[in-house]
């Protein structure tokens, strides 16, 4: 599936919609460069699990644990993930085996512990369209 948003309004009413729809157990992959939108997506996503809290990226920790929504979410970030060996030494397996919907943005820089089956996001950005535009491809792998 191929959207375009043009706000980041937008976006975030994109993920609030997969969110309400989100099922425990389901893990989504965010690809996309610094400033993509990723981080906007995700604060929709939770939106939809009726996460209240605010959602800020989880710089120093990776992963960051909600538990208020109608099922547990796991929002990380891995984009100063050093070695693939942090994820063990975090339980990742915990999280993306669990009951919770996981999310992780920068998915691409831990390809290798990704699991067989996700739904994988990528955020584009086309200048060509102005600076608000973003192209969202969302397919099931
Ligand atoms: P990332 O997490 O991918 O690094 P962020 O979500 O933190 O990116 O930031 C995206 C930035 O781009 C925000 O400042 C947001 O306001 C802006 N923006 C502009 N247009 C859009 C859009 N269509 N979708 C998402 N964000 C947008
Ligand atoms: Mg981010």
């Amino acid at each position: 599936m191929m959207t375009e948003t043009r706000s980041a309004e937008e976006t975030f009413r994109l993920g609030m919609e997969i969110g309400k729809k989100a099922r425990p157990g389901q893990i989504f992959t965010l690809i996309g460069d610094l400033g993509a939108g990723k981080t906007v997506f995700t604060q929709g996503l939770a939106k939809g699990l009726d996460i209240e809290e605010a959602i800020s990226s989880p710089t120093f920790t990776i992963v960051q644990v909600y538990e208020e929504g109608r099922m547990p979410f796991y929002h990380f970030d891995v984009y100063r993930i050093g070695d693939i060996e942090e994820m063990d030494e975090i339980g990742y397996e915990d999280y993306f085996y669990g009951n919770g919907v996981t999310l992780i943005e920068w998915a691409n820089l831990i390809e290798e512990i990704l699991p067989e089956h996700y739904t994988e996001i990528i955020i584009e950005k086309d200048l060509a369209n102005g600076f608000d535009y973003r192209r969202i491809r969302i397919e099931e792998v």
